[in-house]
């Protein structure tokens, strides 16, 4: 499996260049994508087609992980003729959303065919997707991803796998997801710390201590708010798994 890093911004940034969250994920020539925040869509196009996309996941319902599903849905209506489609699967009240931002029911609709996501476990193309809750909004998720084992049934995971954070309040809600060898790509949104009051997020060095409780192979930390020193980000971290970590930063390409 390949992870490219499409968007690697939190909520706001100051770094050039950065987009919110949005990740791909390529196994067997597909492709899936987890997020889509603000300014994530140039990237996007400019990485692949986006309209052969095996779908979206969203985490959770906050702009900067669903937002830039509005250029997807123009792109797809107007790129093409007949216009194309994609699959979105995300929290409930998705397409409230987007019929709102536009101002027009059945906005969304017009490309995007959104579904519900829930707890379990779901196959995609060639990818085996696990979705589990996490504290943050009322309805979020911290997914894994990995290569569906051919044909052992739902559940069966041929490797290592990818798991994500989306936004997430509780770092020890990621531990059921995270297998022996597994990449974590967390959140750390306020850096090494501390976090601001009532803020539903981690830490790096909380992200760490669930990387090294589930053995993960690989920290990767993503969506660090500006104002926290990076440096400071990794060196916390680095003081408690002993695995490799990286920040990553938009178009970083990592097998997995
Ligand atoms: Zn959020």
């Amino acid at each position: 499996m390949e992870l490219i890093v499409i968007g690697s911004g939190p909520a706001y940034t100051d770094r050039r260049g950065a987009a919110a969250a949005s990740f791909v994920v390529r196994a067997e020539g597909a492709a899936l994508l987890l997020d889509l925040g603000q300014g994530a869509f140039p990237n996007l196009a400019s990485t692949l087609e986006p309209s052969g996309l095996a779908a979206v996941v969203v985490t959770h319902l906050h702009p900067d992980h669903f937002v830039d599903l509005v250029p997807l849905r123009h792109y797809l209506k107007w790129e093409f003729d007949p216009p194309r489609r994609v699959r979105v699967v995300a929290p409930a009240g998705l397409t409230n959303r987007l019929d709102a931002l536009d101002g027009h029911e059945g906005f969304a609709a017009e490309a995007l065919d959104i579904e519900a996501l829930s707890e379990g476990m779901l196959r995609i193309g060639p990818f085996e997707v696990e979705a589990r809750r996490v504290a943050h909004t009322n309805e979020s998720y911290a997914i894994r991803v990995s290569v569906a084992a051919g044909g052992s049934g739902p559940g069966a995971s041929a490797g290592p796998g990818l798991v994500y954070s989306g936004d997430c309040g509780h770092a020890e809600d990621l531990l059921p997801l995270i297998r022996p060898g597994d990449t974590l790509l967390s959140e750390a949104s306020f850096g090494a710390g501390p976090v601001a009051p009532g803020a539903q997020h981690i830490t790096s060095g909380d992200a760490a201590r669930v990387a090294a409780a589930g053995d993960a192979a690989r920290l990767l930390l993503t969506h660090i708010l500006s104002g926290h020193s990076r440096a400071d980000t990794l060196a916390a971290a680095q003081s408690i798994f002993a695995g490799p970590i990286q920040l990553v930063t938009e178009r970083d390409r990592f097998e997995v």
